[in-house]
């Protein structure tokens, strides 16, 4: 069986707007699941749940 492989989008880093802040790693963008979604928690207005990033889901963070 074959492993299921995690596709991940890149998004616009919604805190910095793609300015690069602490929360992107300074890239302006973030690596988030397929589908990319705004976070449920916050609607895109950044919050704990998404690492600040307004992302459902951003890799890394809750894996
Ligand atoms: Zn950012
Ligand atoms: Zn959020």
């Amino acid at each position: 069986m074959e492993e299921e492989e995690v596709q991940y989008d890149v998004v616009t880093c919604r805190h910095c707007d793609g300015a690069g802040c602490l929360y992107c790693g300074k890239k302006g963008t973030v690596e988030v699941r397929h589908p990319a979604r705004l976070c449920p928690k916050c609607n895109g207005e950044c919050c704990i749940y998404c690492g600040y990033t307004g992302w459902d889901k951003p890799r890394g963070k809750y894996e």
